[in-house]
């Protein structure tokens, strides 16, 4: 490992290294294979003072500086930045009597959501528990549970945040409230959060999970899943994915190596109520495979079943607010069973309910009001593989006639700052836009959802 003599870098407790250090590439590596993160500099820290003191470092030396706890939304390559790694940052403690979680940098929702199990309570995680806990929140975090209790950043309490002036600030609704608004959706423009504490809430079970329908009755199940899905009730979440699966034995046997259509449910009421409200569904089509049932909060996961491996990927995010028939017609002619398309996953989430209800304390996240998700993603390899991001934007191309005004920051994929502009209404992105030049006048963080000046 590369020795400093640099004040602030000798401080670091955690490892400094730099491109020539062997340990680097692991310790860059994201979950987006197909980017290779190139910062001049990567510190895993293992405290806020760690964290500070490479903010210090990177001003001081003219560098951006760039945050990374899992890799999951990688869009570039972090080139010539100060990258701080928090993945060793990664405790969590649960506090049952106020039902509250308080955890680093680092921590995952998987760690989250095994230490609040035992005690019959449940955070607002997304689609993969792999994904890190302060990402994900600090662009909203929409979860399998968000139309009831809407998203991740609606829960929020406190957070620990070192800001450009490498000073580490504790912030809530009366402590800086400004800041406490603009961190909760606006990602690392604002500084790095080191540590954060959000509610969790008494869910121990669910009934949900997919159900897979051949690539032919991809029509039948979008359009049926159109009409359907804005019947249910807060307490219950959809989506419905176009999936192109490799052969891969570790799939279900039916699933190996085929395109199919997967509809995720997630239902907080009672099994019989959730099995009435997917009837209609299951009536569509005959299934693959069936994988709905009560379950343990624990095996949320196996409502979307997302992948668990890092892989080359580009993705586009959209949202509408309506989705008539011909949105729905649009779609499968891009991306349908008979489109040719080159995209793994094309996926439609049912958003509404408590999502667009204004939380007690207001914050910074964008997508409230809209109805629907539209979330593409396409592996870059093999001999598609150069077809995927131009498919991903004709999607989006495809469907602005229906698109919301705003957008979901997380589900965005990789964007300019006039795409990432678009998605907050004017007040909201102008106040964020002020709240982030008074924290950081001279744009020392590099977000993956970069702020314009
Ligand atoms: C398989 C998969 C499933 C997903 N499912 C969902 C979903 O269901 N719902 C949803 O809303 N999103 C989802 N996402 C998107 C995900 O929430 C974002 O990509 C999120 O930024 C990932 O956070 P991370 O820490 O895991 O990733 P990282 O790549 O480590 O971080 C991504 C970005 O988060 C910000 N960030 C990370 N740590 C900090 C910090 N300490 N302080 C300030 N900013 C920080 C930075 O802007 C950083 O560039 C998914 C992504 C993937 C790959």
């Amino acid at each position: 490992m590369t020795t400093f003599v640099d004040t602030d870098l000798a401080s670091i407790a955690g490892p400094v290294l730099t491109p020539a250090d062997p340990a680097f590439a692991d310790e860059v590596a994201g979950f987006n294979a197909a980017i290779r993160p190139s910062p001049s500099l990567v510190v895993g820290a293992t405290t806020t003072g760690d964290v500070a003191a490479a903010v210090r470092f990177a001003a001081r030396t003219g560098r951006r500086v760039a945050v990374q706890a899992t890799g999951h939304g990688l869009v570039d390559a972090l080139d010539g930045t100060v990258l701080v790694s928090t993945r060793r940052m990664a405790g969590v403690a649960i506090d049952r009597a106020e039902r509250t979680a308080r955890v680093q940098a680092g921590a995952t929702w998987r760690q989250v959501i095994d230490a609040a199990a035992p005690h019959g309570l449940a955070p607002l995680n997304g689609s993969s528990s792999g994904v890190g806990v302060v990402g994900y929140t600090t662009g909203g975090g929409l979860g399998p549970m968000a139309r009831r209790f809407g998203f991740a950043a609606d829960h929020v309490r406190r957070f620990t945040i070192v800001t450009a002036d490498g000073v580490a600030r504790d912030v809530d609704e009366r402590c800086d409230p400004d800041l406490f608004w603009a961190v909760r959706g606006g990602k690392a423009n604002l500084g790095i959060v080191t540590g954060i504490e959000f509610g969790l809430l008494p869910v121990a079970r669910f009934y949900g999970g997919g159900v897979f329908f051949a690539a032919d009755a991809a029509a039948a199940v979008l359009h049926g899943w159109r009409a359907w899905a804005p019947t249910l009730p807060d307490d219950a979440s959809t989506s419905v994915a176009l999936l192109q699966l490799p052969p891969d034995p570790a799939l279900p046997e039916p699933l190996r190596g085929r395109s199919v259509v997967h509809l995720r449910f997630c239902h907080l009421g009672t099994p019989d109520e959730g099995e009435r409200l997917l009837a209609p569904m299951r009536a569509l089509a005959p299934a693959l495979l069936d994988a709905v049932a009560e379950m343990p909060y624990a095996a949320i996961d196996a409502v979307h079943m997302d992948p668990t491996t890092p892989m080359p990927v580009r993705d586009r995010g959209i949202t509408l607010a309506t989705l008539p028939t011909e949105a729905v017609d649009a779609l499968l002619a891009q991306t349908g069973p008979d489109a040719g398309s080159p995209l793994t996953m094309v996926e439609l989430r049912l958003l509404g309910g408590a999502i667009a209800r204004e939380p007690l304390s207001p914050n910074a996240v964008s997508g409230r009001h809209a109805a629907f998700s539209v979330y593409a993603l396409g592996v870059l390899a093999g001999p598609t593989a150069t077809a995927v991001p131009q498919r991903a934007d004709a999607l989006a191309a495809a469907l602005q006639p229906w698109a919301a005004g705003e957008g979901l920051v997380n589900l965005l994929g990789p964007a300019d700052a006039e795409l990432v502009a678009r998605q907050w209404g004017s007040r909201d992105r102008d106040r964020l836009r002020r709240i982030a030049r008074r924290y950081d006048p001279a744009g020392l963080f590099a977000a993956n959802v970069p702020l314009p000046a």
